[in-house]
Formats: C-alpha cells, sequence, structure tokens
C-alpha cells in the first residue's frame, strides 16, 4: 500500500500509528532505478519505509537549478507502487510536503553547519550545498524516526556527510550506503541527465569509462598512485571537469598513504548540467 502524505502534522500523527522500526529513504524525486534500489533495499528489511520526496531549497545555491529541477510526483508514485507489486505485504508511506514551509515553518531560524567535509570538492563549489543537506537530513530523520536509512553511494561525499552528523550527533540511525545504479553505457543515473541531449548522454558515458580506466591503472597499488596522478593531470586539460581526484574512502584525506580504501571522485560540466561520479578501489 503507498499512502502520500503532503502536511508535516499528518506525517508526525502517521508515524506514532506505526508500531515497530521502519526504513527511511530521502529524495528529491523524478525516481528512477537509483532510487527504487534505495527503496527495495529498505523493503527487505522493513514492512513500513518512509519516502520522502522534496526538493529541498536550502541545498540550491543562488546560481543553481532549483526552479527547473524536474518535479513528476504523478509518475514517482506509479513507479513506487509498481516496486510494492513484490512486497504485497508492506506499506510505503511517501511524505511530499506541498510546501518548504512544511519542512521549515515560517520563523525557523536554524540549520546544521557541516565543518571540514563542507570545506572540499562538492562541498567547496558549492558553498552551504552540506549544511542544506544536512539540515533537511536531520528534520527528515526526526520526522521519521528510522532505525535505517538508505542513501546512494553515487553522492559519495553527501553519504560521508550524513555518516558524521549521525556519528556526531550520536543518533540512533544505521547509514546504509548502496552501489550506484548506472546506464547500460556506464553514466550514473542521476535526475539530471535528463536536462541532456542525447547526444550528450552518450558522450557522458566516458565519464565512468576515465574512472574505470583509473582503477584500472591503479590496479589496487598504493605503487601506481603516481602513474595516476599523471593520469589525472593529463585528463583535466579538458577544462569541463570541476574536479577529478583521490580521496580516503574512510576519512576524506586526500593524504593516501595509509589509505585502504580509496574512492575516485568527478564532476565533468557539459553546458550547465554537473553530473557526479565516483567510484571505490582497495589499494595495498
Ligand atoms: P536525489 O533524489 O538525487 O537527492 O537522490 C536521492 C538518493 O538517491 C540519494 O541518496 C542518492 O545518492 C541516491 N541516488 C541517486 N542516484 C543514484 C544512482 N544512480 N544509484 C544509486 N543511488 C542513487
Amino acid at each position: 500500500m503507498v499512502t502520500l502524505i503532503t502536511k508535516t502534522l499528518d506525517l508526525e500523527a502517521h508515524r506514532k500509528t506505526v508500531k515497530g522500526p521502519v526504513g527511511f529513504v530521502p529524495t528529491m524525486g523524478n525516481l528512477h532505478a537509483g532510487h527504487i534500489s534505495l527503496l527495495e533495499e529498505a523493503l527487505k528489511s522493513y514492512s513500513t519505509v518512509y519516502f520522502s520526496i522534496f526538493v529541498n531549497p536550502k541545498q540550491f545555491g543562488v546560481n543553481d537549478d532549483f526552479n527547473r529541477y524536474p518535479r513528476t510526483l504523478e509518475n514517482d508514485i506509479e513507479l513506487i507502487k509498481k516496486t510494492l507489486l513484490k512486497y504485497p505485504h508492506a506499506q510505503v508511506i511517501v511524505y511530499s510536503p506541498s510546501s518548504p514551509e512544511e519542512v521549515f515553518p515560517p520563523g525557523s531560524n536554524f540549520s546544521l553547519s557541516v565543518d571540514t567535509l563542507s570545506t572540499v570538492l562538492e562541498g567547496k563549489l558549492r558553498p552551504g550545498h552540506f549544511d542544506g543537506v544536512a539540515t533537511v537530513v536531520y528534520r527528515l530523520f526526526d520526522l521519521t524516526k528510522p532505525e535505517k536509512a538508505y542513501f546512494g553511494l553515487k553522492d559519495f561525499q553527501q553519504y560521508l556527510v550524513i555518516k558524521q552528523m549521525v556519528k556526531d550527533l550520536a543518533l540512533p540511525i544505521e547509514v546504509i550506503g548502496m552501489p550506484t545504479v548506472r546506464e547500460e553505457s556506464g553514466l550514473a543515473l542521476s535526475s539530471r541527465n535528463q536536462y541532456l541531449s542525447s547526444e550528450q548522454k552518450e558522450a557522458a558515458s566516458f565519464i565512468s569509462r576515465t574512472l574505470k580506466e583509473i582503477v584500472k591503472i591503479l590496479d589496487n597499488k598504493r605503487s601506481n598512485l603516481n602513474l595516476v596522478q599523471n593520469y589525472i593531470q593529463n585528463t583535466l586539460k579538458d577544462s569541463n571537469w570541476n574536479y577529478l581526484e583521490l580521496r580516503d574512502a574512510d576519512n576524506f584525506s586526500d593524504d593516501l598513504s595509509k589509505s585502504q580504501n580509496v574512492t575516485i571522485l568527478a564532476v565533468y560540466q557539459m553546458d550547465s548540467t554537473r553530473l557526479l561520479d565516483n567510484m571505490q578501489v582497495e589499494i595495498k
């Protein structure tokens, strides 16, 4: 069963009626197979899953795409209903607030601030973005009180921000990171892919090919890091890369001398569309 809730008061009332643990999947809607993979994982563990669809203004900067971000609630609900056919005894509560004021009531004057993680890569290029993400996710965690919450590793830095928030604020929630779902071409699924023309979409598959090439050069060996740096310097001659960097996957440091897990993070810009991707590699 799918229930749509658009008012926060109704969500709070609903949550009080649910006994036992629940799962939670936060999204901005315009659902694709990546989002659905999070929902399916939640449904494997919980018969009640809260699923939010909210284009959160706090995480968009002035030059970002808040106004044109695709809003497709009817289709999204159809997709969730289809997914639920495999889980006939489960219920999904879709929380799609009718306005941002439902989430952040007028007069509210509080936000969370993310320290180091918001000063590098995505955080550096989008000032205030992770503060906005942390603030809304905290609020949604508080409303839905999940035992586990599901996030995509595609937004790897965001995943780390949420993990850190849960740890620092001692929230009783387990954060689950799910693998990136891709098109056959390798392009990571994203709601923003629909800003691309079909030619651009085809061309964009080279982002994941570049990441795969780095994985290949690295070959799980720390001793190959120099080779990788040369390859990256050469690749970055194309100025459409916003960044292409290696970071420790656990603490996000750029000092990889003791790292065991490394993440290769990239953003490539096609016209005004920023395409994020990353891949993980173990090194010895
Ligand atoms: P968004 O609606 O873009 O804010 O994404 C909502 C959640 O879905 C986030 O945790 C994302 O990391 C996750 N997600 C987005 N795209 C993918 C994908 N291609 N594969 C797996 N998870 C994804």
